[in-house]
């Protein structure tokens, strides 16, 4: 199998504020995984909080790509073989994982989520995210989104519960908010409680990520469900968070790919928790990638698309959170403009 890395340059419309980091410019990178004249695609979003950048991608590529061997339908062999030359840099593992089920199914002539014998119907809407900001730049902002079913609110600053009130006063649908790690467990408890009577949904992340026990003392006292998502990364995780939250977003930078996210839903639903996919800022490959396993969990969180000013591809994302799994083969992604089927 040969292996091509290409820089995919994204920029996001608003400057994206989490409460651990802030960026515009993001350099993914393409894979394309060539063999038998079939060309699979995937990419990688490295998230320098994890570790990852545009040149450990790099590195990590170069370095598996000679292990892939010849035949792409062996995954799980491919998957001990790489583990074996180097573990870790999931984001790069995620783009060749994509890379390989695009292969498979275009090889095949089949969609990716019909491989996993899926039924597109009962793929979940997605949120679409709001960035930290100002109260006002939070109003130009909410202008954008008002008729949108689903909005998570990025939270960790001094004015969140305001800034919450604000939204939920203008805003009709389901709200859902993420801490990205920015409280301690007391703290996370005492601005759940107040922003309880505003119908929030779920809370994500409320404790830093090694703090499990702070994430079930926050559980056992939140009126809101508790998920966690910077503390779930592989199988193993699942286990050490089960009694611990109500549930678990998976990404595929965070778990390698689509073999190990879909061990981690079956995992989490066997300790009766809900799921949701999340994403990276990602284009429309990336977040149709993770789509194609939407069919099996409650959530999705798949608009890095929309945070973007130019998508370089058009897949299952559309309009205000719908996600749609079409019956193209492979993963079912083109190049933006040229038409998904
Ligand atoms: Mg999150």
């Amino acid at each position: 199998m040969q292996v091509i890395q290409e820089t995919l340059n994204l920029e996001t419309v608003f400057e994206f504020r989490i409460a651990h980091g802030s960026r515009r410019a993001h350099r993914n990178t393409l894979v394309r995984l060539r063999h038998e004249g079939v060309e699979g695609l995937g990419e990688a979003a490295p998230s320098h909080y994890y570790g990852e950048t545009f040149e450990t991608v790099a590195f990590a590529l170069s370095e598996w790509s000679p292990h892939l061997g010849d035949d792409p339908f062996a995954l799980d062999a491919i998957e001990q073989r790489l583990d074996g030359v180097l573990q870790g840099h999931a984001a790069a593992r995620a783009a060749l994982d994509m890379a390989l089920h695009d292969w498979i199914g275009k090889k095949l002539q089949t969609p990716v989520w019909k491989l996993f014998g899926l039924d597109p119907s009962r793929a979940p809407r997605s949120c679409v995210t709001l960035g930290m900001a100002s109260p006002e730049e939070m109003e130009r902002k909410l202008e954008t989104v008002r008729d949108f079913p689903i909005l998570k609110v990025k939270l960790g600053g001094p004015g969140d519960v305001e800034n919450l009130r604000r939204i939920r006063a203008g805003f009709k649908g389901k709200l859902q908010v993420d801490a990205n790690t920015a409280w301690n467990a007391a703290d996370a408890v005492q601005v759940l409680r107040k922003i309880e009577p505003l119908q929030i949904e779920l809370v994500e992340q409320p404790v830093p990520r090694g703090d499990l026990d702070g994430l079930r003392w926050v559980r056992e006292r939140s009126p809101i469900p508790v998920f966690a998502d910077e503390s779930a990364h592989t199988l193993v995780d699942i286990g050490q968070l089960a009694g611990r939250v109500d549930g678990v977003n998976l990404k595929l930078m965070k778990t390698g790919g689509l073999r190990e996210m879909h061990r981690m839903i079956h995992a989490a639903r066997a300790h009766g928790m809900k799921v949701m996919l999340g994403s990276m800022v990602e284009s429309s490959l990336a977040l149709t990638a993770a789509a194609q396993l939407a069919p099996l969990v409650d959530y999705l969180d798949l608009d890095g698309h929309w945070l973007l000013r130019d998508d370089p591809y058009a897949g299952a994302p559309g309009e205000r959170g719908e996600i749609t799994l079409h019956d193209t083969a492979g993963l079912g992604v083109a190049p933006a403009g040229a038409g998904v089927r």
